[in-house]
């Protein structure tokens, strides 16, 4: 928190991603979390993702069905009458959570990226199929070879992912998305209206 205060200090732009938790539902659903970013910590947008609990721990994060829907319904209420923070999350992925308790999408798409490890390899097609036959390193082999992994067709029949709004967006018609850059704009034109209204005030 110290450094987000240094980057509003020399008003370097800034914003924060919010991974969503058990452990902070409360707070977005309260509203303090926005009240908190926005005068405590001097950040404006804010962007949010549910947690995945991706491997079998004994500690889970992720919040309980009825809990990610309260929350997601918080988020979206307050950016429908707030913009500031200004909330970049698409209302289709908070709608999702509300209505089916995960992500949905027809097919992942996450060979859109690939991930290079610190090795230099690529795990085909995701961290969940990681094996020594899954991964191919980028230092022996073209992208071309790397896409023609078999690996890849995984992904014309997984759904495994649940929350992730990185696999999410990947896998979304443009149009889903198009609603977080339409409120983004019109947030930003309001800003510098009453920036310009301020300073012919002065
Ligand atoms: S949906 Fe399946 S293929 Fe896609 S990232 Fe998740 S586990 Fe990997």
């Amino acid at each position: 928190m110290e450094n987000v205060r240094l980057l509003s200090k020399y008003d370097i732009k800034r914003a924060i991603n919010t991974v969503i938790t058990k452990y902070n539902c409360d707070e977005l659903i309260t509203n303090e979390y926005f009240d908190f970013v926005r005068k405590e910590l001097d950040v404006h947008a804010v962007n949010f993702s549910f947690v995945e609990d991706v491997f079998p721990s004994k500690y889970r994060l992720a919040p309980d069905r009825e809990s990610k829907s309260r929350v997601a319904k918080a988020i979206m209420d307050y950016a429908k009458n707030h913009d500031d923070p200004f909330i970049a999350t698409p209302f289709r992925y908070l709608k999702d959570m509300i209505e089916y308790g995960r992500a949905m999408y027809d097919t992942c798409a996450t060979w859109k990226v690939i991930f290079v490890q610190a090795d230099g390899s690529v795990i085909i097609p995701c961290y969940r199929f990681d094996a020594p036959e899954n991964r191919m390193s980028m230092l022996e082999h073209s992208i071309d070879e790397i896409y023609r992994h078999r690996g890849w067709e995984i992904t014309d029949r997984c759904n495994e992912c649940e929350s992730f709004s990185c696999v999410w967006y990947l896998s979304q018609n443009p149009l889903n998305i198009a609603d977080a850059y339409i409120r983004g704009l019109i947030s930003l034109i309001k800003y510098f209206a009453i920036s310009r209204i301020k300073i012919k005030g002065c």
